[in-house]
């Protein structure tokens, strides 16, 4: 049974969340006698422009502010996007991290310019043999996982098992987890209004009688699902095997590293924050959790959400728990610890 520690949330102060991650870290580095290298970046999600819920820049002060104390060099990293958006591209990602706010520390894009640099991690399971892991995550060896727990249209959630498996996975490797789940048309619903095919970024929409979706071009963003006026356009998530491939780029992406995982379930709204839109949270906010394991940290979370909304939310994204435990990458079991401040 993994433990994960859990600090109740006290209000929607963001320097008391920083605070609280930073209590957790510490907590969570003596309890396990981490030991902390030179260089330990901090994995985050910057926000898509437009998007109002994402983790402010803010809420990472407290961690970093340990790991300088503890004599460690922190940078924030992250990978482009796959997407058309404010991410897409190292330069645009930059500015947008910056423009957020995030300008304690030195920002790695991990995966070049355009996304497209990454080391190749050969990890031989069912759906994935090797997983593309952005190029500049190789040099490190340990990584402050810190994750923004919320609904995902693909996933169900997005938690630590998705910042791992989206957010370390260079360009071609997101779309190799996103790959073979093209959305479909209801042909009576469609009106054929054209919109879906000016959004769709790969251009693999034809409007004929009505929207005629291409799956060799498709990637699955799901973009056009989000526009259709008449609500045309739906998932059909199953078959894909989209949360078996998440878990096993996770699986990858955590490969021989000695990671640290803190989520904050604040904010937690329907879609995640690659969502360039303001959103209505859609259950309380729960507080901010730590563990070593992102399975059973995402458990918790899932769990606590379930538990304090009396709503089934997510539940479609507990199959890449069971995948993850399957494959090794952590226990559902877990043992909440809760620290009283
Ligand atoms: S999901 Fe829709 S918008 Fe995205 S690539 Fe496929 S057709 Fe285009
Ligand atoms: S946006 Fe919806 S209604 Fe318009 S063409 Fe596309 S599927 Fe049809």
């Amino acid at each position: 049974m993994s433990k994960v520690y859990f600090i109740e949330n006290t209000g929607s102060d963001h320097d008391k969340l920083g605070e609280d991650a930073a209590i957790l870290l510490m907590t969570l580095a003596q309890d396990s006698g981490f030991v902390f290298e030179k260089e330990v970046p901090i994995k985050v999600h910057f926000g898509e422009r437009g998007n109002k819920t994402f983790i402010p820049a803010r809420c990472y002060d407290g961690t970093i502010e340990y790991l300088k104390k503890k004599g460690v060099s922190p940078s924030y990293i992250e990978t482009n996007v796959l997407y058309r958006g404010s991410r897409t591209t190292t330069e645009k990602h930059i500015e947008t991290a910056r423009y957020h706010g995030f300008t304690q520390i030195p920002i790695i894009i991990a995966d070049g310019d355009i996304g497209t640099e990454y080391d190749e991690i050969t990890i031989n399971k069912e759906f994935i043999k090797k997983c593309r892991i952005g190029k500049g995550y190789g040099r490190f060896n340990q990584f402050i996982v810190m994750s923004h727990f919320k609904g995902h249209i693909a996933a169900g959630f997005g938690g630590a098992l998705k910042q791992l498996a989206m957010g370390f996975a260079s360009r071609s490797g997101k779309l190799e987890q996103h790959s073979g789940i093209s959305p479909v048309i209801n042909a009576e619903k469609c009106i054929s209004c054209g919109i879906c095919a000016e959004k769709c970024n790969y251009d693999a929409i034809e409007i004929e009688n009505t929207a005629i979706i291409d799956d060799e071009k498709c990637i699955g963003c799901a973009g056009c699902i989000a526009v259709c006026p008449v609500g045309a356009i739906s998932n059909t998530w199953g078959g894909s095997n989209f949360l078996e491939k998440l878990s096993e780029y996770a699986y990858g992406a955590a490969k021989d590293k000695d990671n640290i995982y803190i989520t904050f379930v604040h904010n937690i709204t329907k879609e995640c924050d690659c969502a360039g839109m303001e959103m209505e949270p859609i259950a309380d906010d729960i507080g901010v959790l730590a563990s070593t394991d992102p399975v059973a940290l995402d458990a918790a979370c899932l769990d606590l959400v379930q538990k304090q909304s009396g709503k089934k939310h997510f539940d479609e994204g507990r199959p890449s728990l069971e995948h993850a435990e399957k494959i090794g990458l952590g226990k559902m079991d877990y043992d909440l610890i809760t620290i009283k401040i």
